[in-house]
């Protein structure tokens, strides 16, 4: 079967595509991504070929072995006039709470939430019950998602034994099971000789560590940014500091063992220009930043009444920082947008604001947040596409996040005026700790394709069409106007 999206806005800046453009998919992979192609449907379906697209020939590139396929067989048409067309989104840093906290989220909950948010991938964390610090768990959670979520899902090894921060993990066993990162977050790895080991064993295996970075002697305790903020409320704050000099201290060891460093939800401005610092010196260190950092900060806490849903680690910051993030992505200093999708039950949430868990969701509102609040200014729409997509491919060694010929076929469909309210009790994720709850939005994934595959469909999204039907409702469609004039 192959798949023919008519119509839309192409937008893959792997490539430096933007505008008009159509898609083609055959055998799961991407076979052609370009202007659009001569044609109607209707010439299609009579047997002439499809122009490079046919030439590229069903399958048998891709390995599916079905020999030549005429363009006019099983040929599927899209119409995404109206819509954006770009790279599966991948989102780098989610807890999908598998195994051992299955009330907070399963791989199916999890799976669909990445879905309906538009993406294609995810990355998972393991500090879940019991951790993945080794291969069998690994290998084990790799096969139980692949049967279980609709969309890929990359394991992030443990960076220690236990997250414990004491020993090493086996990382050559753990890449070989395929853990694509290893990492201890929501743990951070205090002791800095530890650390080195981490990332030389890290470095030797190939594996990215990421780090989430906080002292916990300068944190312990903090429920919220240690700022103006905490100090009028009489909250226990932690400071900017406790994430800065974690970063100084990694990119000053990654350099010394030669490893790749990546910097889970950069919160604070200093943290920016240390990143910065690190980059010019040539480690090989990258950042990631979360939605709720871009689009909210400490005032915001105390403007909800200090609800445990404005409650994550790290903390929304000052204003300042938050402002100094938007300047980051844009500059290009940041490398990918992540949620750190951390889904909780209702119960570790209701109750007051030092005690609550921390964490949000994020899988099924990224998305919608950064088209309405960021797109056009301070991003473009390709640099939210590659903020999405491309940087989080690059980071965690990824085959996504572009629509090269030969790609997979992740595709996420998007309408970008489609008017919608966040609504969490009707989220696919069983967490609803969102800070975001009715707030309209403008943009949303309206399809999702994995491998080809539909695996997600907005209520009133496209639907493929054998190239047939299409081309007689058009007709039918072009008999109405006329009836209407
Ligand atoms: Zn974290």
């Amino acid at each position: 079967m192959r798949l023919w999206i008519r119509g839309g806005r192409l937008i893959d800046p792997s490539q430096g595509l933007d505008g008009p453009g159509d898609l083609v998919i055959a055998g799961g992979r991407i076979v052609y991504a370009g202007p659009p192609l001569p044609g109607a449907p209707a010439a299609a379906q009579a047997g002439s070929r499809l122009p490079d697209a046919g030439a590229l020939g069903d399958g048998a590139a891709a390995g599916g072995g079905t020999g030549p396929n005429p363009a006019g067989a099983g040929l599927q048409v899209l119409d995404a006039r109206g819509l954006w067309v770009v790279p599966g989104l991948i989102d780098p840093h989610v807890h999908l709470r598998t195994p051992g906290e299955t009330h907070k989220e399963t791989l199916a909950t999890g799976g669909a939430a990445a879905a309906a948010g538009g993406f294609t991938a995810v990355a998972c964390m393991p500090n879940t019950r019991p951790p993945l610090d080794d291969a069998i768990r690994v290998e084990w959670l790799a096969m139980k998602a692949a049967a279980e979520a609709a969309v890929r899902v990359y394991v992030v090894a443990a960076a220690t034994r236990g997250l414990a921060g004491d020993e090493p993990a086996p990382y050559a066993a753990l890449k070989a099971a395929g853990a694509v990162a290893v990492s201890d977050d929501g743990r951070p790895i205090a002791r800095a000789g530890v650390m080195v080991r981490v990332l030389e064993g890290a470095a030797a295996a190939g594996l990215p560590v990421l780090v989430h970075a906080e002292e916990p002697e300068l944190s312990a305790g903090g429920a919220m940014h240690a700022g103006a903020v905490a100090a009028a409320a009489g909250m226990p704050g932690s400071p900017a500091t406790a994430e800065a000099v974690m970063v100084a201290r990694d990119l000053l060891l990654a350099e010394q063992a030669g490893a790749r460093l990546h910097v889970l939800h950069a919160s604070a401005a200093v943290t920016l220009d240390l990143v910065r610092w690190g980059k010019a010196r040539g480690i090989p260190v990258t950042v990631e930043v979360t939605p709720h950092h871009l689009l909210l900060c400490d005032e915001d806490v105390a403007a909800a009444g200090f609800h445990p849903h404005w409650k994550m680690n790290p903390p929304l910051r000052s204003r300042r920082d938050r402002e100094a993030l938007l300047e980051a992505v844009a500059d290009g200093t940041v490398d990918a947008v992540a949620t750190d999708h951390a889904p909780h039950h209702g119960m570790d949430k209701d109750c007051p604001f030092p005690e609550a868990a921390f964490g949000v969701v994020g899988l099924e509102t990224a998305l919608g947040l950064l088209l309405t609040h960021l797109v056009p200014r301070p991003l473009s729409p390709a640099r939210l596409v590659e903020l999405m997509a491309a940087g989080p491919a690059r980071i965690l060694g990824l085959p996504g996040g572009t629509l090269r010929p030969g790609a997979p076929a992740d595709v996420t469909l998007i309408d970008p005026q489609r008017r919608w309210v966040v609504e969490p009790e009707r989220f696919a994720s069983l967490g609803r700790n969102t800070p975001f709850a009715g707030w309209t939005l403008r943009g949303r994934a309206v399809g999702t394709l994995v491998g080809g595959r539909m695996v997600f469909r907005l209520d009133g999204g496209p639907v493929p069409v054998p190239a047939g039907e299409t081309a007689a409702q058009e007709a039918a469609g072009t008999q109405e106007t006329a009836g209407i004039v």
